[in-house]
C-alpha cells in the first residue's frame, strides 16, 4: 500500500470549540437560565470556562473514560460540560430528566456515572435520586454560590466555584478519535433503556454532514435555537455544529412554553430552530390564537416523530417558514435523512413538490439504507414496497453500551425498527414503527398515515391511531383524538374526512375523543399506554 501523506490529525470534539474561539471569538451564546435572567457570553468565554472545567474535573479525580452525567436543560453551562468532559477524554452522559425516576436510577447505575451535574430546578429530583446511586461520588449544581440549592445530598458541589478555582491554562489532550465521547440512553417504550456510546470521530463527521446545504444548511450568518433538548441525542448535534460553523446559539433553558420560546426567538433574531412535532403544534396554536408571526425565523427542522404534512404546509403558506422533515434515531447520532428537494423537483407544481417534502427525506452522505422483508431479502427502491429499514454508516451504532441486547447488527446493518419505503431518488418514507403498524386481516395499515389525515382536519389538535383487538380482523384501527379548543367535530364527521384519502379498509372503525394524549419523555406519542388503555376496545358499543 502506498500511504498518503496527509497529517494524522484525529477528529476531536475539542477542536470544534477551539475553532470557534479562534475564528468566531465574539460570536454569542445566549441562554435563558433556570435562575431567571438571560445570560450572554461568547465562544471565547465558553472555551475558557470549558478548559477550566476540564481542569476542575481532573482535580476531582475524573479520568479518561469516566462517565459524567448531566440532568440539565439547554444552556451555556450544559454546553461547557459537552466540551469540558469529552475534551479531556471523559464521557458526557446526558440524562432525560422527564424519565421515570426508576429509569433514571437504572441509567445512572448502568452507566456507573461518577459525577452528576444538575440544573437547580431539578434539585428535588436529585434529592430523591441520591440515596439510590452508589456510583455517584459528587452532585454538582450548575449554578453559582448564591443560588446553590439547600440539599442534603453529599458532597454537594457548585459548578461555578469549581470553574473559578482554575486558571484555564489547559491544553486539550490529543486523543484517539475513536475515544468514547458521549452516552445517551434510548427512550425505548419497552424494556430497559439502552446506552448508545458515541465517539469523537462519529460526532465530528455527523456535525459536518448535518451542516451541509441540503441538510440544516447552517452558516455563520445563522442564529440557531435548539428547542430539542441537549439530553435528546445531543440536541440533534447543535452543540457540535454550532461552534463548527460559528453560529450564534440561543438556548431556551427550561422555559419551553410557547410564549417564552417566541419572545426569545424574536429578541435574539433566531433564524433557524429544531424540535419535535408536539412542540411546534403547541407553538403554532399559540401564535394563531395571539395573531403573531415570527419576524426572523426562516427555517425549522422537525423530527423525532412523523411531522403531519398539514404542519409543513401551514409553516410555508401562513408563516413563510421553510419546514423540513428530518428522520433519525439515538442510535444514529441522530440524523439519517433530511427532506429537501432536488433541482428537478423545482419545475414541479407545488402540490407535487409537497408530496416529496412530506416524506422523511433522503440519506445524508455517509448513511446507507435498505429495506428488507421478513426473510431479510432486499426489497425494491420503488417508493411502494415497504419493509424493515436497515442502516449503516460512520455515525450509526454497532452495539449498545456493555453489550446490552447482545449483537444487534444483522449482516453489518443496524435494524431501525421502522417500516419504510425508499424511492428511486433515495427518498425514504416511514410507514410506521414496526410495533405500531396496525395488522388488519393479515395486511398492514400505517398508523402514521391515519394520524396525518386526522390532524389535517381543522378541528383536530392531535391524533393517535392504534390497532385495537378485533375478533374477526385481529386488529382494526382505532383513532384517539384531541379536539382543538372550542372546536366541534363528531365521530361521523371525522370518519367521513377519510373518504377518498385512503383505501376503505384503512378507515378507522371508531373514534374516541380525549382531553390529552400521553407522550414519551422525548415527546413521541406513547402508543404502548394507548394500547393498554384502549387496545381492548368494545367495537359494538
Ligand atoms: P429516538 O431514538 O428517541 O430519537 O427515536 C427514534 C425513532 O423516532 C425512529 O426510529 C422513528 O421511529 C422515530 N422518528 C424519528 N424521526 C422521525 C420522523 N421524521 N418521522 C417519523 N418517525 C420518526
Amino acid at each position: 500500500m502506498l500511504r498518503g501523506l496527509m497529517m494524522d490529525q484525529p477528529l476531536l470534539i475539542s477542536s470544534l470549540l477551539t475553532h470557534a474561539a479562534e475564528n468566531h471569538a465574539d460570536t454569542e451564546v445566549v441562554s435563558r437560565t433556570v435562575e431567571g435572567p438571560i445570560h450572554r457570553y461568547t465562544y471565547a468565554d465558553s472555551h475558557l470556562r470549558a478548559r477550566q472545567l476540564a481542569q476542575a474535573l481532573t482535580r476531582l479525580g475524573v479520568s479518561a473514560g469516566d462517565r459524567i452525567a448531566t440532568l440539565a436543560w439547554n444552556g451555556y453551562r450544559h454546553f461547557e460540560l459537552y466540551y469540558g468532559t469529552s475534551g479531556m477524554g471523559a464521557v458526557i452522559h446526558t440524562i432525560n430528566p422527564r424519565l421515570f425516576i426508576e429509569q433514571i436510577i437504572y441509567i445512572i447505575d448502568h452507566a456507573e456515572d461518577k459525577l452528576v451535574f444538575f440544573d437547580i430546578n431539578l434539585a428535588p429530583l436529585v434529592e430523591k435520586l441520591a440515596a439510590h446511586c452508589p456510583t455517584v461520588k459528587g452532585w454538582v449544581a450548575m449554578t453559582d454560590r448564591d443560588h446553590l440549592p439547600a440539599l442534603t445530598v453529599t458532597p454537594l458541589l457548585c459548578m461555578d466555584e469549581l470553574i473559578d478555582q482554575e486558571d484555564g491554562h489547559y491544553e486539550w489532550p490529543v486523543l484517539d478519535e475513536y475515544t468514547a465521547s458521549g452516552l445517551c440512553y434510548t427512550s425505548g417504550t419497552t424494556g430497559n433503556p439502552k446506552g448508545v456510546l458515541y465517539h469523537h470521530r462519529s460526532t465530528v463527521i455527523h456535525a459536518l454532514a448535518v451542516s451541509l446545504p441540503d441538510c440544516f444548511s447552517i452558516s455563520a450568518k445563522d442564529v440557531v435555537m435548539p428547542i430539542v433538548p441537549m439530553f435528546h441525542v445531543n440536541a440533534w448535534g447543535t452543540p457540535y455544529f454550532g461552534p463548527m460553523v460559528g453560529v450564534k446559539l440561543v438556548m431556551p433553558g427550561a422555559a419551553l412554553d410557547p410564549k417564552s420560546l417566541y419572545e426569545l426567538a424574536e429578541s435574539e433574531q433566531v433564524t433557524m430552530s429544531a424540535g419535535v412535532p408536539t412542540v411546534w403544534l403547541n407553538l403554532f396554536a399559540w401564535l394563531r390564537s395571539n395573531n403573531l408571526k415570527f419576524s426572523t425565523l426562516k427555517r425549522v427542522v422537525i423530527g423525532g416523530s412523523a411531522c403531519p404534512p398539514s404542519m409543513i404546509r401551514e409553516f410555508a403558506d401562513v408563516y413563510g417558514i421553510e419546514c423540513n422533515h428530518a428522520w433519525g434515531m439515538t442510535e444514529m447520532s441522530p440524523l439519517g435523512t433530511y427532506g429537501t428537494l432536488k433541482r428537478k423537483h423545482l419545475e414541479l407544481p407545488i402540490a407535487e413538490q409537497f408530496a416529496v417534502k412530506v416524506k422523511q427525506g433522503r440519506p445524508l452522505y455517509g448513511v446507507s439504507m435498505k429495506i428488507v422483508d421478513q426473510a431479510g431479502d432486499t426489497l425494491p427502491r420503488d417508493g411502494v414496497a415497504f419493509g424493515d429499514l436497515m442502516v449503516r454508516g460512520p455515525w450509526v451504532t454497532k452495539g449498545y453500551f456493555k453489550a446490552e441486547g447482545g449483537d444487534v447488527l444483522r449482516d453489518d446493518w443496524f435494524p431501525t425498527g421502522d417500516v419504510a419505503t425508499i424511492d428511486t431518488d433515495g427518498y425514504m418514507g416511514i410507514t410506521d414503527r414496526s410495533k405500531d403498524v396496525i395488522k388488519s386481516g393479515g395486511e398492514w395499515i400505517s398508523s402514521i398515515d391515519l394520524e396525518n389525515i386526522a390532524i389535517a382536519h381543522p378541528a383536530v389538535a392531535e391524533a393517535a391511531a392504534i390497532g385495537a383487538v378485533h375478533p374477526k380482523w385481529d386488529e382494526r384501527p382505532l383513532l384517539i383524538v384531541v379536539r382543538k379548543p372550542d372546536a366541534a367535530i363528531s365521530r361521523e364527521d371525522l370518519l367521513q374526512f377519510y373518504d377518498g384519502k385512503v383505501a376503505k379498509w384503512w378507515v378507522p372503525d371508531d373514534v374516541i375523543f380525549v382531553n390529552e394524549l400521553p407522550h414519551t419523555a422525548t415527546g413521541k406519542l406513547l402508543k404502548t399506554r394507548l394500547r393498554e388503555q384502549y387496545g381492548a376496545h368494545d367495537w359494538t358499543a
